[in-house]
């Protein structure tokens, strides 16, 4: 437990709990330490004093582990859209590979090496030469365990199902330590603090484990935009070390999976979830004041313009019936945040203001928490942080790393009255159980 006033120089604790790859950090703290016990001069030692115990980390518990101990049931993979409804799409695959309509263990076609271009034909599915009886084809590896889609690698297997629209959904199946490894170096920067990598990977596994037992019958859990998932082209050293040594581990409040939201930067305090999402509350999603994401280059932000006609053109593709911008201004903030949950334009028009983010784009619009002035034909936009806010702020995750703090305390202080549990210790010997959500 951390008291009020410790000296911060903590991360040999975390570097204990979190297993290998704590010694570079762990011996940096020390010789901070030794140095500070070294006062040459008296004026310097109270230099040196004073910088040792600049960073007071206020306390935090950190979240306690329980193992599951019931066991669960299969499968258990993650299904991510990867590619929407296309023409056509190019897969290979190095080594034998094998072809079964989904769902099934019909085999329709075993072979080495492919690399063919797939398209919808008739009511099945065109491989090359290869008219495939199929609406649905599950293509894997079964060496590798590697398929390549349109030049990017994916782990697990692939499956072309036929849209109502007459195109293919490509769909990506893998486990979820195969899905963390490849997501958390999109998420987080591997350069960042291993503490914080390790506290961002429990939140990722947390959050794909919610999606495939809330939405287990559907054709799909995510898709590529719901986290930033692009295959296995950032996988470095780091962050695979800090989904490995977290494996199995995801965050649950009261028996249940919850989705825990992260984001960049919360500018002050992260966001209450039934405000930003309009969904039911909870406690580790509620919000809270957030001293750590200070020295974030999203902190603020301003001078963002958008064309007026620019931003009617997207309100109305969205359905918004609107025929010039005169105003736009938010409201619904709750309690201390100040993320708002709608926008409200020209004085009436209302709606959920993370919506409105998302549809002037992410990366233009950084946050809802923003002001708007009209000018001349344009809006310009000004505001704090990136992204929707809710749960863990990354920027603050990295400070609190940097400050001494261990992923369980981050975690514990992202996600109040979260638990901590070990599902398992080999996705493929795992299964989900206990939690109800
Ligand atoms: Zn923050």
């Amino acid at each position: 437990m951390t008291r009020r006033g410790d000296r911060v120089a903590r991360p040999n604790v975390g570097a204990a709990q979190s297993g290998q790859g704590g010694y570079a950090f762990r011996s940096y703290k020390l010789r901070r330490g030794y140095a500070c016990a070294l006062p040459l001069l008296a004026g310097f030692a109270l230099i040196i004093q004073a910088g040792c115990t600049r960073r007071v980390a206020p306390p935090v518990a950190p979240i306690p582990t329980e193992r599951l101990t019931e066991p669960a049931r299969k499968p258990f993979a993650v299904r991510t859209l990867i590619h929407k409804d296309v023409d056509s799409i190019e897969i290979q695959v190095r080594g034998y590979w094998s072809m079964k309509q989904d769902g099934t263990e019909l085999l329709l076609k075993r072979g080495k090496d492919l690399k063919e271009t797939a398209e919808p034909s008739g009511a099945g599915i065109r491989l090359g030469d290869q008219r495939l009886p199929a609406a649905n084809l599950r293509i894997e590896s079964e060496g590798d365990r590697i398929v390549s889609v349109k030049g990017s690698n994916y782990h697990g297997s692939v499956i072309l199902c036929r849209t109502a629209g007459g195109g293919l959904d490509v769909i990506n199946e893998c486990d979820p330590e195969a899905y963390v490894r490849s997501t958390l170096p999109a998420e987080m920067s591997p350069s960042w603090p291993e503490e914080a990598l390790y506290a961002q990977a429990v939140a990722l596994r947390s959050y794909v484990v919610y999606y495939i037992r809330s939405k287990a019958e559907a054709g799909h859990h995510l898709s590529g935009i719901s986290a930033a998932y692009r295959g296995m082209s950032r996988e470095s050293r780091r962050t695979n070390h800090a989904t490995f040594d977290t494996r199995g581990m995801v965050l649950v409040w009261k028996d249940n999976y919850f989705p825990a939201y992260f984001h960049s930067t919360c500018a002050g305090h992260t966001a209450d979830c039934s405000v930003v999402f309009s969904i039911a509350s909870l406690p580790p999603l509620e919000g809270r004041r957030c001293p750590f994401c200070h020295n974030s280059p999203h902190s603020s932000w301003k001078g963002v313009s958008v064309a007026r006609a620019e931003l009617v053109e997207k309100l109305k593709a969205d359905g918004v019936n609107v025929k010039d911008i005169e105003s736009i201004r938010t409201a619904g903030a709750k309690g201390g945040d100040f993320h708002p949950g709608e926008v409200i334009i020209n004085g009436s028009i209302r709606m959920n203001a993370n919506r409105f983010r998302l549809l002037v784009g992410a990366a233009k619009l950084k946050s809802a928490a923003f002001d708007a002035k009209i000018s001349g034909d344009k809006v310009v936009f000004s505001g704090k942080g990136w992204g929707h806010g809710v749960g863990l702020c990354q920027f603050g995750a990295k400070e609190m790393a940097q400050s001494g703090y261990n992923w369980k305390q981050i975690l514990a202080f992202y996600y109040p009255e979260a638990r901590l549990l070990k599902l398992y210790d080999d996705p493929d010997e795992a299964t989900l159980h206990p939690p109800k959500s």
